[in-house]
């Protein structure tokens, strides 16, 4: 799961960033509104979590071109305002719920979940591939009923991978998704975390899940 922080104060984004990469997220970030609606233009993101008093670009009329352009990734906007007004503004412009800060990060968590799961984007938190079963909720990942410990790139991968089922996805694709957006794509990092991930979850089993399509990059199916 790929999320979004447009925020102008670098200390909330290091506490939001921290956070959500310790449950398994990948976080890019934006710091003024401009930057913001770029990178919610061009990248797939599955959340986005908006400041409303941004430079450039305040959240409202952010949130009205990102929906104007068709793009309906759910949007969750902190803002330190809590006024009804500014709610019904933030909603009425095309954002899908609101938290005041300060927020405890449990909370922020949890309506990230909660916003995920009504879009959509996590239907369940349970993935299976043949005999390989992933826990979105609690990471747990098992092949035949034995479980797998991997690191947290290792699982960010496998998910995005599981996420997208018997679809090919480039190498560029994954490593923006599993890395960030500022990652650095001439590296052969790709292909090192498919073998570590091959270890663990192929190696053993006669049916391999992970394949390989040439000059294209990687799916995962039976
Ligand atoms: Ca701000």
């Amino acid at each position: 799961m790929r999320i979004l922080v447009i925020e102008d104060e670098q200390k909330i984004i290091n506490f939001i960033k921290k956070g959500l990469e310790a449950e398994y997220y990948t976080v890019d970030y934006a710091m003024n509104g401009e930057e913001g609606f770029f990178k919610a233009l061009n990248e797939g993101y599955d959340l986005i979590l908006l400041d409303i008093m941004l430079p450039k670009m305040n959240g409202f009329e952010l949130t009205k071109k990102i929906r104007e352009k068709d793009i309906k990734t759910p949007i969750l906007m902190l803002t330190a305002r809590d006024t009804i007004e500014d709610k019904v503004k933030g909603l009425d412009a095309g954002a899908d719920d609101y938290l005041p800060k300060p927020f405890s990060f449990d909370e922020l968590l949890a309506r990230t979940r909660a916003l995920l799961r009504r879009t959509g984007s996590e239907k369940s938190n349970l993935i299976s591939i043949a005999d390989l079963e992933i826990d979105t909720a609690s990471h747990e990942v098992k092949r035949d009923d034995r479980r797998i410990e991997l690191t947290s790139r290792e699982y960010a991968l496998l998910e995005y991978l599981a996420r997208n089922k018997n679809i090919v996805l480039s190498r560029t694709k994954i490593a923006q998704h599993v890395w960030g957006y500022d990652f650095d794509t001439s590296t052969n990092i790709v292909d090192v975390y498919i073998r570590y991930l091959r270890k663990k979850i192929d190696e053993d089993s006669d049916k391999k899940l992970i394949k390989t399509i040439r000059g294209t990059g990687y799916k995962i199916g039976e």
